[in-house]
């Protein structure tokens, strides 16, 4: 059986609900899934309730867009308390950080000629964290581009004209956050960071150093080669190894959940490493409170 522990839901930019996920889950057959929304846990109660009704492992997820020192990364962070108080208070500054960049955004846009309001952009993410698909599906709506890529492309990716930054944290801010809510913190997506492997290794190494757990091994555009390279990288820094797909539903044309696809799944023995190492994360904790 496989497993996909990395997809989005309308609490973030997905276009999925949990109860929906859950059905494509179990019709693909899959053993165990996580929720991993933008910065947001929102959905991952719901979640929990709908695994066990329909008899699949769910595992409490987030996904984190932080920095490590210039670049860009996303860490995910899986078997979290998705109630402990610290990490929701931490998450809601980063939740506040999108709300004060989509308006940048949007000012930009209107700056450059655009005829878009803030409010509109209600219509497309009812419930969750608002971020740049959501903007870009406006912009397809308002025929200001013909598709979601060119609106990325033209005016949302970094740099380009109506881009804004936000605050972001660090990715050992967020390891370390993770950590202290129960959870075992993975770098997503290595293969899409930068081309050079040299620099991924180093970059995998110095987030080792911060106490980063594992990598995302399985994920639709990581060939072969890259799943070899991270192999050894795994295999070095004594890493879990992690797999999903990112599915966002309609937000993400041409990619599906794991097991709609021919492509190979993350197998189903990835998770027993996981569970062992939370279960390791678990144990820390309460040799510390002993130790308080
Ligand atoms: P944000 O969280 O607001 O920074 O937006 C990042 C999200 O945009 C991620 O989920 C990306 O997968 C998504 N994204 C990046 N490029 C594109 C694209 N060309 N089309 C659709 N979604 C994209
Ligand atoms: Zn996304
Ligand atoms: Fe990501
Ligand atoms: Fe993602």
């Amino acid at each position: 059986m496989c497993i996909d522990l990395h997809v989005h839901s309308i609490y973030s930019d997905g276009t999925n609900t949990p109860e929906q996920l859950i059905h494509l889950a179990s019709k693909a057959g899959l053993a165990a899934i996580a929720l991993t929304d933008h910065d947001t846990v929102a959905g991952v109660e719901e979640m929990l309730y709908l695994g066990e009704e329909h008899n699949i492992k769910v595992i409490s997820g987030v996904e984190i867009s932080c920095m490590h020192k210039e670049v860009p990364v996303h860490i995910l962070g899986y078997g979290i308390d998705h109630t402990n108080e610290e990490f929701l208070n931490w998450i809601s500054h980063i939740q506040n950080a999108r709300i004060e960049r989509n308006k940048h955004i949007v000012e930009n846009l209107q700056g450059i000629g655009i005829d878009v309001e803030f409010s509109e952009l209600s219509q497309y993410s009812k419930v969750g964290q608002t971020g740049r698909p959501h903007i870009a599906r406006l912009l397809v709506e308002k025929k200001v581009v013909t598709s979601m890529d060119q609106a990325f492309r033209q005016y949302l990716r970094r740099g380009a004209s109506a881009w804004a930054s936000r605050k972001v944290y660090s990715a050992e801010e967020a390891v370390t956050v993770i950590h202290r809510a129960g959870g075992l913190a993975v770098l997503a997506h290595p293969g899409t960071m930068n081309r050079s492997h040299a620099v991924q290794g180093n970059i995998i190494g110095e987030l080792c150093g911060v106490g980063l757990d594992g990598v995302e091994m399985y994920y639709p555009s990581h060939t072969k080669k890259i799943i070899r390279r991270l192999k050894k990288i795994v295999q070095r820094y004594n890493l879990i190894s992690t797999g999903g797909s990112d599915y966002h539903g309609g937000n993400h044309t041409g990619v599906f959940m794991a097991g709609w696809t021919e492509r190979p799944c993350p197998p189903e023995c990835l998770l027993e490493h996981l569970l062992a190492g939370l279960q390791r994360v678990k144990k820390n904790q309460s040799n510390a409170a002993l130790l308080s």
